[in-house]
């Protein structure tokens, strides 16, 4: 793993200067902030490195509007962090991490990550989630040498965003069913020790919502450690199918349309719609499968069409889509196998998910946001998003089986039983 120092602990935004020492020696380091985490924690940071005789040069990036990370951005922050030789020290969540992540990698160096808020499990992962013409992708990067969050900081973040750290990790429900799917039709197997990375702390977070939508100082630091585990979880395997599913898929489409709404606040909206659908696909008929119409190629193109109307996008998921259609024999193959397991399927997914009901009111108990309506989106745009979360990855989900089986539109037309 490329994280070598994880600190969760009370006051230890004091300790940056010592930790940063410790991992990189006597480098001078470069601040990476915007107006709202620079006063949070700028101060401190600075003091710190500055008694340990590290030279800080700063890069702040406005609070409004909002910083996004795209090719502006990552401009911004190349062009100071060619200056010299400096190491980043960012002190921020989501988005100022991606940024410095990815222009740390472009340099070679490593960086260290200060959060200030439990509101997203992407500080420990690999690869930074970064929209480039306007495509939303995860590009290659190393994660950070080092992650130090201050419980005290974190417990006064705003709750919005300890609600989309919530919700970011009840994503893990169903990122973990659909892994079962895959196992269970041998398309990716699970393995035992990332699993357990993941979802044993999920479910200690879940227990605790009451507590961490009242900011108790234990259970935040539960939270910021169970996304830091999924980050891990991912640096091992290279890959973030452990903390990622077709719920993060939705979010994805809905980033690339820059609605604006958290991360975690997408992603939850996901994780119900998900959890809803899984409960379908216990009583739904798939008797007549094998019969059932199956989209051409060509009629594939169109629906791609609707569901992204934009070009540039379009152009991005086409070749996607079509490496990951079935037709024809490999079709009924695949429908054999999806026959031959989905008792298995029901059953483990049924074991592994709470129940979309039990997770919204965990979330709301959060106030974490579980309707579409809650981020400005209608059941008619969820709908568009989850078909899109179908065509824009090759990772296999429960909206593939369903695609598959010729069953997706028949179990959306079921998603006005979510009151969204
Ligand atoms: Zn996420």
């Amino acid at each position: 793993m490329d994280t070598k120092i994880s600190l969760v602990e009370k006051g230890c935004i004091n300790r940056i200067g010592e930790l940063f020492t410790e991992a990189f020696n006597h480098s001078s380091a470069l601040l990476v902030s915007d107006e709202n985490t620079l006063s949070v924690g700028g101060f401190a940071v600075v003091k710190s490195l500055e008694q340990h005789k590290i030279p800080v040069r700063q890069c702040c990036f406005p609070a409004e509007p909002m910083v996004y990370a795209d090719e502006f951005s990552l401009a911004k922050l190349r062009e100071s962090l060619r200056k010299d030789r400096s190491i980043i020290v960012v002190l921020g969540s989501g988005t100022l991490n991606d940024i410095a992540k990815r222009i740390s990698f472009e340099f070679g160096r490593p960086y260290m990550v200060v959060a200030t808020a439990p509101s997203v499990d992407g500080y420990t992962s690999y690869g930074a989630a970064v929209s480039l013409n306007g495509f939303k992708q995860t590009l290659p990067c190393s994660a950070p040498y080092a992650v130090i969050a201050d419980t005290d900081i974190l417990c006064s973040s705003p709750m919005p965003m300890i609600a989309s750290g919530f919700g970011d990790c009840m994503a893990k429900f169903t990122a973990g069913a659909d892994w079962i799917v895959a196992d269970l039709l041998g398309i990716q197997p699970i393995r035992k020790d990332v699993w357990d990375m993941v979802q044993n702390p999920l479910h200690h977070v879940y227990a605790r919502c009451q507590a961490i939508g009242s900011r108790d100082p234990v259970s935040i630091g539960m939270l910021f450690d169970a996304l830091s585990a999924s980050g891990f979880a991912m640096q091992i395997m290279h890959d973030s199918r452990p903390a990622s599913g077709s719920e993060h898929l939705i979010s994805h489409v809905w980033e690339m349309e820059h609605l604006q709404a958290s991360h975690g606040f997408k992603v939850a909206i996901g994780t119900v719609a998900i959890s809803y659908l899984y409960e379908k696909l216990q009583t739904l008929d798939f008797s007549n499968i094998l019969e059932n119409k199956a989209e051409t190629w060509e009629e594939r193109e169109s629906s791609i069409r609707r569901v992204f109307p934009s070009d540039k996008i379009y152009e991005q998921v086409l070749p996607i889509a079509k490496a990951k259609f079935l037709e024809g024999k490999a079709l009924e193959e695949r429908r054999k196998a999806i026959l031959h397991v989905l008792m298995a399927i029901r059953r483990k997914c049924a074991e592994q998910l709470p129940g979309y009901r039990n997770l919204s009111q965990a979330m709301q108990t959060v106030s974490c946001p579980t309707k579409a309506l809650e981020i400005n989106a209608t059941r008619q745009d969820l709908v568009r998003a989850i078909k899109g979360a179908q065509m824009i990855r090759d990772r296999y989900t429960i909206l593939d089986l369903l695609y598959e089986a010729g069953l997706l539109d028949e179990a959306l037309s079921t998603l006005e039983g979510l009151a969204v």
